[in-house]
């Protein structure tokens, strides 16, 4: 199932976006969609404001599967300030119930704030009891809770680990499976520098495996096999070293191989492409959409 992050697409509003995908919609035969609930998104369905749950129903009815993306930017609902975790707990709680209301079979949570990475067990402590929370309010109004590898849960066994003791579902993000982990204090200045430059400049790109958690877990295909029934989308964008959330067409991540092997596996999963069509504009939306479908579509028929 190919389909489209409302964020990424050069539209002004939310209402232009949609009718954005339904006009790519007709061309290519998408049939998922991910809305966004960032306020600093344009394209972002902000509940409550001129009709936008209605064009979302609308929008529901048009597509197999749809997806709310749970905003995270200023949000921090592990922060030990009690009252900012429980503000930033209560959006995320209202985003869910708006999620419910338009009948989203998914919402994506980013794992981003304050406190150390999952990786430390403190980072695991603090997360567990919230998401484990937030994903049974989804499930009592039949929402899948579908949590990202991005921000400060980047490896695929903390993935896992924090799916797993939250009984949680996973988002899995190809383009950030190619973040490496910059951040350790085991690196200094000079294997960042020299692992920043292979990555970006080298004609093989991200061959360092070191703190690269598409390495780590075997590659994509390894990704997806650990991660297996629990995986309930993914999210489809390139990198080029420095930046995630590339077109497609920039070749550095082998997402074709990827796409072919998989292909079987992935029929039933909403693949959507997230690059920032926003930066990189309708041309190259177009260009990928139509190499994404007539790849999975040499597939079926193979
Ligand atoms: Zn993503």
């Amino acid at each position: 199932m190919i389909g489209l992050a409302l964020a990424m697409l050069p539209a002004d509003n939310f209402a232009a976006a949609v009718d954005l995908f339904n006009d790519l919609q007709q061309s290519f035969g998408l049939s998922a969609c991910e809305v966004s609930t960032e306020p600093s998104s344009p394209t972002a369905l902000a509940p409550g404001k001129d009709g936008a749950l209605a064009v979302a129903s609308e929008l529901r009815k048009a597509v197999s599967s749809l997806g709310v993306h749970l905003p995270y930017e200023g949000l921090n609902p592990v922060s030990r300030h009690p009252r900012i975790a429980a503000a930033s707990r209560e959006v995320l709680l209202e985003t869910i119930d708006a999620a419910a209301s338009i009948r989203a079979g998914y919402v994506v949570f980013h794992v981003r704030g304050t406190t150390s990475f999952v990786q430390e067990e403190a980072g695991l402590t603090a997360w567990s009891p919230v998401v484990r929370e937030l994903a049974e309010h989804a499930r009592k109004q039949g929402l899948r809770f579908l949590v990202e590898n991005a921000d400060d849960l980047r490896r695929v066994p903390d993935l896992l680990a924090l799916a797993e003791v939250a009984d949680t579902d996973i988002c899995l993000d190809i383009g950030h499976l190619y973040e490496r982990l910059y951040e350790t204090d085991e690196w200094g200045v000079l294997r960042r520098v020299t692992a920043r430059v292979q990555d970006i400049a080298s004609p093989w790109p991200f061959i360092l495996t070191a703190k690269l958690p598409a390495a780590e877990a075997g590659g994509l295909t390894g990704a997806l096999s650990t991660l297996d029934k629990k995986t309930g989308c993914i999210h489809l964008h390139n990198h080029d070293g420095r930046l995630a959330h590339q077109p497609l067409s920039n070749v550095h991540i082998p997402w074709r191989g990827f796409l072919a092997k998989n292909s079987e596996r992935l029929r039933t999963l909403p693949i959507i492409l997230e690059a920032d069509y926003r930066a990189h504009g309708h041309t190259s939306l177009e260009r990928d959409l139509k190499e994404l479908t007539e790849l999975l579509a040499q597939e079926k028929s193979a």
